[in-house]
C-alpha cells in the first residue's frame, strides 16, 4: 500500500485541537444505559460515541450483544446529543444494517482482522463508502495481516481509513490484557505516516487504573487519538467490566493527559524529542523484562545443578557464549568492549541468582 496523504483528510477535516476521542460502553446493554452514558459524554471532548452491538466473545455463554436493536439506540444518541456514532462490524449483514442506520464510523475487531475472508466480505459490503472505517490490529502481532486488511479496504475504494492499536494477545501472563507491541505501532507510523493511528488503552490494559499511563505513552508516540471504553456503572457492565471508566474519570483522564501539539519550532523540537525518548523508554523496559526472564531461566539451571551437585561456574560454556556474542554484536554495530562489559554484568547477575537457589 502506498502512502496516501488523503488518508488523513477525514481527521484533518475534524480540525481538532486535541487527540480524537472515541468513547462509550464496550457493549450496548439497554436503551436507557446507551442514552444515559451518551448524555454524560455530551459537551466533552468526545468525538465519536462507541457501543458494541454484536460482541465477539472468546467463550460461548457470555453476553453476545443486543444485535440490530442497538442500532436504533445509537440513532437516538445522535438525535438527542449530536454525538457521532461508532460500532463494530464483523460481516456483510452487520455492515448493511450499520449503513442503513447511518452509523458514522465502523471498526473491524481484532478477531475479524485475522481473517482475510471476513475482511474481504466487509470490504465488499462497504465498497466506495465515505464512512470512516478503522481496522483494529489482529490478535496476533502480524503487521502484514494488519496491513493486508487496510489494503483490502483501500482497494474497495474506501477512503476514510485508520487503524486502532489494541494490543496483542500472548501466551505469557503480563501486566497487560493485550501486550502493546509499541515497536509495531512505531513501524506502522514510519511506513505510513498519513494513516491515522488510534490507541485503545482499554483492551491493552484490561484494567481501568492503567488507562491513563498507556494513553500518555500513546500520545507521546504521536498517536492521533484514543478509544476508551466508558460506562456509567463499570463494575456492573455486561462485558469488560474491569477496564471501563466512568464518564467523570474519562473527563479527568483527558484533562490530565499531556498533549504536545503546538506549532512553534520549539514545540516541534520538543515533540520529536519526547517521541524519541518514549521509544527509548519502551525499549529499556523490554530489555529489563528480557533480562528478568533470563534470570528466571538461570534459576532453573541453578535448581538442576543443585540436584546433581554441579558447580555453578562452568568456564568453558561461558567462554563459548562470550565469543558468540562478540560476533553477534558486530552485526548490530556493537563494540567488543561493550559486549564484554554487558555480558560480564549479566553473567555475574546470573551466578548470583543461581547461588541463591543453591544456598536455599
Ligand atoms: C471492543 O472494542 O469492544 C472489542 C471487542 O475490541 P477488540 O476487537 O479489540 O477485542
Ligand atoms: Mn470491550
Amino acid at each position: 500500500m502506498e502512502n496516501k496523504k488523503e488518508l488523513r483528510n477525514w481527521l484533518n477535516d475534524l480540525n481538532l485541537d486535541h487527540p480524537l476521542v472515541i468513547a462509550g460502553p464496550c457493549s450496548a446493554e439497554t436503551e436507557e444505559q446507551v442514552l444515559r452514558i451518551a448524555h454524560e459524554l455530551k459537551d466533552t471532548d468526545v468525538n465519536y460515541y462507541r457501543a458494541g452491538i454484536w460482541k465477539p466473545r472468546t467463550r460461548p455463554g457470555n453476553f453476545e450483544g443486543v444485535g440490530a436493536l442497538g442500532l436504533k439506540w445509537l440513532q437516538k444518541v445522535k438525535a438527542e446529543t449530536g454525538l457521532k456514532t461508532a460500532t463494530e462490524v464483523a460481516n456483510r449483514a452487520h455492515v448493511e444494517l450499520a449503513l442503513e442506520h447511518d452509523i458514522d464510523l465502523l471498526w473491524i475487531g481484532a478477531r475479524s482482522t485475522v481473517s482475510p475472508f471476513i475482511v474481504q466480505e466487509i470490504a465488499d459490503a462497504l465498497q466506495g463508502t465515505d464512512k470512516i472505517v478503522l481496522v483494529k490490529n489482529p490478535v496476533n502481532p502480524d503487521l502484514a495481516l494488519w496491513l493486508g486488511a487496510i489494503e483490502r479496504l483501500a482497494t474497495a475504494d474506501i477512503k476514510n481509513l485508520g487503524v486502532i492499536h489494541r494490543g496483542f494477545s500472548s501466551y505469557e501472563k503480563t501486566k497487560y490484557r493485550n501486550t502493546p507491541e509499541w515497536q509495531m505501532a512505531i513501524e506502522l507510523q514510519t511506513r505510513f505516516p498519513d494513516l491515522p493511528l488510534i490507541n485503545d488503552p482499554s483492551h491493552i490494559t484490561g484494567k481501568r487504573d492503567m488507562i491513563f499511563e498507556v494513553s500518555q505513552t500513546a500520545l507521546d508516540l504521536n498517536f492521533d487519538g484514543l478509544m476508551i471504553e466508558t460506562h456509567h456503572d463499570p463494575d456492573n457492565a455486561w462485558s469488560d467490566a474491569a477496564q471501563q471508566v466512568t464518564p467523570a474519570s474519562l473527563i479527568q483522564i483527558m484533562k490530565d493527559l499531556k498533549i504536545r501539539k503546538e506549532s512553534t519550532p520549539e514545540a516541534d523540537y520538543n515533540d520529536k524529542l519526547q517521541n524519541l525518548r518514549t521509544q527509548i523508554d519502551v525499549m529499556d523496559n523490554q530489555l529489563l523484562e528480557t533480562i528478568g526472564k533470563r534470570m528466571k531461566v538461570a534459576e532453573g539451571i541453578g535448581a538442576l545443578k543443585k540436584q546433581k551437585n554441579v558447580a555453578v561456574l562452568q568456564s568453558k560454556r561461558w567462554n563459548e557464549i562470550l565469543g558468540k556474542m562478540v560476533l553477534e554484536g558486530e552485526q548490530h554495530n556493537l563494540s567488543e568492549e561493550f559486549i564484554l562489559k554487558l555480558f560480564k554484568a549479566v553473567h555475574q547477575e546470573s551466578i548470583n541468582h543461581q547461588e541463591l537457589i543453591l544456598n536455599k
